[in-house]
């Protein structure tokens, strides 16, 4: 093997074991440094009593066919699992009641969740111009100036603590929702640009966030890491923590510690997939500029909170997703997943399990309250949203310090220069989910761009 193809990877979070698991496809000598004693990162599936919950993402969508050859290729597809059609069926508190979100134009007219002068508005929006400052727009402005107000408060609002468990007016438009921006700034709008996109993509054979299927696993999101990482064997190290990089005459050297002790290995490229907190400690010594717009990232803390019940205690029809709450609604939590509905192999057929939310950037002061109070109120709270009568059977938490980075107003400015380093440091990638999008499908497809990148270097 020639030297030149060695390339270490930090972190075995989906990032990382993606791009160590093309890499080693195209020939090159890779080796994954992991902090703990198992690969997934933000993915945990933990099975318990009988129940089988994910700690952390609960399904992603397959928004790219990498995903589906990825399946292929490590034998999983009879592990796979598609989301049930009830979980197309999304539910949006308002007034204490749950109202589906209109799928169709029909549906929308129909619908008591937003009123009629909120559904007139939507008309207005083909005639509304683009902005001038899409770059340091939140999404918060973005609808309200083409949707209206109450479409940012009850669809929006939900809809982006469901996805970064974020708050819309500090996330950009353009950092966070790029594919809405350019409807925007391709098209002029988002009724005509949706339009034209569809027909564009169909001739890409990519899929959209909204036409993509969602996607687990019978044993839970957990199975993909696993099986990448079996499938690299011991060019996963595991309990290798980096410290730190340094520059060597041909190529970096990095240092970790392996179960207490120092160590060292030496590669042509190194890939930090680690969160932007932690590369900055990494890199600390390279560039203060970097240190800085790296520690800038915000991630806010997310609570998990699993619950499981007798399905005869639910008085609620559980024939859907779930239900997203808007920050108006002023609840404790932000919305819970369905989970035992939407795909298999999670409880017994007498019992339904559900996952729910607390915290994210509408509430970051969960980090400073007593748990158990606050588990309390959110529980409470579900069980009068859902008309259950029992006690759980089963009750878990995992809380998340620092759960999903922020694609806040400004990132643009934090995008720039980590491009900037990259030009000026040849060899070094920084990658991780704090660029090129949070989702799992946005890891993978951010995989690919990097095993590109390095195959034509
Ligand atoms: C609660 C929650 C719910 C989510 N829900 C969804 C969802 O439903 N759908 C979806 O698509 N996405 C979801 N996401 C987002 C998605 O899970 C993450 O964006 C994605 O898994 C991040 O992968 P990553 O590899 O970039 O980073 P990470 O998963 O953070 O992996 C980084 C890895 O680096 C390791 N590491 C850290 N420091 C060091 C060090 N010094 N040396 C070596 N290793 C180190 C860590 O241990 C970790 O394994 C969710 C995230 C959270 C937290």
């Amino acid at each position: 093997m020639d030297s030149k193809n060695k390339i270490v990877i930090v972190g075995a979070g989906i990032s990382g074991l993606t791009t160590a698991y093309l890499l080693r496809k195209e020939g090159f000598d890779v080796t994954v440094l992991e902090k703990k004693k198992e690969p997934g990162g933000s993915i945990e599936t933990v099975i318990e009593k009988g129940f089988l919950f994910d700690r952390g993402p609960n399904s992603a969508l397959e928004t790219t066919p990498l995903i589906g050859q990825i399946v292929e290729e490590l034998g999983l597809q009879d592990q796979l699992a598609y989301a049930n059609k009830e979980a197309n069926k999304r539910y949006i508190l308002r007034n204490n009641q749950l109202y589906p979100l209109p799928m169709s134009p029909p549906a929308f007219i129909g619908t008591k969740l937003f009123s009629a002068k909120a559904k007139f508005r939507l008309l207005a929006e083909p005639f509304i111009g683009r902005s001038q400052d899409g770059y340091y727009q939140s999404i918060a402005e973005f609808v309200k100036r083409r949707l209206g107000k109450e479409f940012l408060d009850y669809a929006i609002n939900p809809f982006v603590a469901g996805v970064y468990a974020g708050n819309p007016e500090d996330l950009s438009v353009k950092s966070a929702f790029p594919k809405l921006y350019e409807l925007e700034e391709k098209y002029g709008g988002l009724i005509v640009g949706t339009i034209r996109s569809i027909k564009e993509r169909k001739k890409r054979t990519e899929k959209s966030k909204q036409s993509a299927k969602m996607f687990s696993f019978k044993n839970g999101m957990l199975t993909l890491p696993n099986s990448i990482a079996s499938y690299l064997g011991e060019k996963v190290i595991f309990f290798s923590e980096v410290k730190s990089i340094a520059k060597k005459e041909k190529g970096f050297q990095i240092n970790y510690e392996n179960a207490g002790q120092r160590n060292s290995i030496e590669c042509n490229s190194v890939i930090s997939t680690v969160p932007a907190y932690i590369a900055a400690e990494i890199f600390k010594d390279w560039d203060e500029r970097l240190t800085k717009h790296l520690q800038e990232v915000y991630y806010p803390p997310v609570l998990v909170l699993y619950l499981a019940y007798k399905k005869s205690d639910i008085k609620q029809p559980l024939d859907g997703f779930g239900f997203l709450i808007p920050a108006k609604e002023r609840k404790s939590f932000l919305g819970s997943i369905w989970s035992s509905v939407i795909f298999p192999n999670r409880t017994d057929e007498n019992k339904a399990t559900f996952t729910l939310f607390v915290g994210g950037a509408r509430d970051p002061e969960i980090g400073n309250v007593d748990k158990d109070i606050l588990i309390n109120k959110v529980r409470k709270e579900f069980e009068q949203i859902m008309n259950i009568s029992g006690e759980p059977v089963f009750q878990t938490y995992k809380y998340w310090s620092n759960a999903i980075p922020q694609y806040n107003i400004g990132y643009i400015e934090h995008e720039k220069y980590f491009d900037e380093f990259e030009r000026n440091n040849p060899g070094i990638i920084l990658s991780g989910n704090y660029r090129g999008g949070i989702s799992i499908g946005d890891c993978i497809k951010n995989a690919e761009v990097i095993t590109k990148k390095i195959t034509n270097n």
